[in-house]
Order: structure tokens, then C-alpha cells, then sequence
């Protein structure tokens, strides 16, 4: 196996808000987990791109994420100056809880030209925000993506199953957490997912695993409870889902 070759994939993880993030990056190559380091703001990128640099397990998103569009809308030129250097979009999307929803025009008018600049490019893969908004969010999907190279990754994918088959049908990919995997409710909506659209992720530091903000080296773990859900092996579940990653890199 190719020295370089992953184990483990962690498809959203918020590296730059831990305070140990160059600590973080070297455990990334030593249990190699290929990690997307997202942003949530175009002025973060360029930091997160330093410390990431070498590192051949760290991709890093250019992101903007629903919950800041309200202060950040005016970073867009930034996001989009930035979007030539990177295949990795991410964190995006749409808010419609009720601490967000006073900007949820704004975000539905920055998430539609950021998903433009995307489908103008080609090539980019997208980790996508859809908290209470889902049908909306696909509608954005269905009506701004329109050349088929985009691939968009439903990021704690919390929609209805017809939701889920919806995105299914229009070439989505769903990144789990360990979170979504201690809820009954999400753990019945994942059974349901097509297993060749899955991808781990941690969304640390947000999400706690044994009282700690998850890390990517935890992926494991989740991997373990995924193949339980699926009704798989703790191996063929890691191999489909290293499987699924080189399918969209
Ligand atoms: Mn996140």
C-alpha cells in the first residue's frame, strides 16, 4: 500500500478552531486520516492553507459558512478569488433555525452565487450546511449545479427519507458523525442511505466524543457503529468507505 494511501476519512472537520490544530495535522498522518479541514470564513483560508502546506493528508475548504453570512457576506469577492486555488468548497449552505433565520435571505443569495462560481468551474466537491432547510437546499442544488462535475457532500444530514432520495437521485454523498450515530432517529435515516454515497466526518470541535471535541483520529470509531447500522463488518464498512472517498477525489 502506498505510503500516502488513507485509512480513514474525516470529510468535516473544523482544524483551525482547535487551539492544538499543529498537533492535530501530525496525527492525521500518523493514523493517516484524510481529513477536509473546512472554513468558515474566505479570510481563514489562507491560514488554513498555510499550516495544512505538506501535510498530504489535510484538504482545506474554502468556506462561508450560513451562520456568519449576516457579518461576512462582504468577504464573497474574497471567497471567490479564492475558488480557483482549491477543488474543496466548504463549510456552505443554509440555516433556517431560529437564531439564523433573520439572514436566511441573505444566505439563500450567497449560497446561490457561490454555487454558480462552483458549476462555472467544474470539478469541486462541496461540504454542505442544511440545518431545517433541506428541500430548500436541494432546490439550490437542482437549479444552480447544472453540469453534473459538481459533487455535493450533505454534511449531519438531518432531512426525511424522501429528502434523502431525493439528494440520493441527484448524485449527493452524506458525511456521518458520531453524534448522528447515538440518535435513533438518525441512525433509522442513515439504514436508509445507498452505502456507496457515505462518508465519515467528525465536525469537531462542535461535536464531543467521551466528553472532548471529537478529533479525526476518533473516525474509527465511527466507523465501527456505522457497520453496525449497515449490518457490515467493521472492514468491508472502512473499505466502501475509502472506496466512496477516491470516488469523489
Ligand atoms: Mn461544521
Amino acid at each position: 500500500m502506498n505510503a500516502d494511501m488513507p485509512r480513514w476519512v474525516d470529510f468535516h472537520c473544523h482544524l483551525d478552531l482547535y487551539p492544538e490544530h499543529r498537533a492535530i495535522i501530525r496525527e492525521c498522518g500518523s493514523e493517516k486520516v484524510a481529513t477536509l479541514a473546512v472554513t468558515t470564513t474566505p479570510k481563514a483560508y489562507p491560514r488554513n492553507v498555510e499550516f495544512a502546506a505538506g501535510s498530504p493528508f489535510v484538504m482545506v475548504g474554502l468556506g462561508l459558512h450560513p451562520q456568519l453570512v449576516a457579518e461576512r457576506a462582504d468577504e464573497l469577492p474574497l471567497f471567490e478569488k479564492f475558488l480557483d486555488t482549491t477543488r474543496f468548497v466548504g463549510e456552505i449552505g443554509l440555516d433556517a433555525g431560529p437564531k439564523f433565520y433573520a439572514s436566511f435571505g441573505e444566505q439563500q443569495r450567497v449560497f446561490s452565487r457561490i454555487l454558480r462560481a462552483c458549476d462555472e468551474r467544474g470539478g469541486k466537491v462541496l461540504s454542505i450546511h442544511s440545518v431545517r432547510c433541506v428541500s430548500k437546499v436541494l432546490e439550490q442544488l437542482e437549479q444552480h449545479l447544472r453540469d453534473g462535475r459538481t459533487t455535493p457532500v450533505l454534511h449531519w444530514f438531518t432531512g426525511t427519507r424522501s429528502e434523502a432520495k431525493r439528494a440520493a437521485s441527484m448524485g449527493c454523498y452524506f458525511s456521518i458523525n458520531s453524534e448522528m450515530l447515538r440518535s435513533p432517529k438518525a441512525i433509522a435515516l442513515i439504514k436508509t442511505l445507498p452505502i456507496e454515497r457515505l462518508l465519515t466526518e467528525t465536525d469537531g470541535p462542535f461535536v464531543l466524543v467521551n466528553k472532548r471535541p471529537a478529533r479525526p483520529v476518533d473516525v474509527p470509531g465511527s466507523v465501527t457503529a456505522l457497520a453496525d447500522t449497515m449490518g457490515l463488518s467493521g472492514a468491508v464498512m472502512a473499505s466502501q468507505l475509502l472506496k466512496n472517498f477516491h470516488s469523489i477525489m
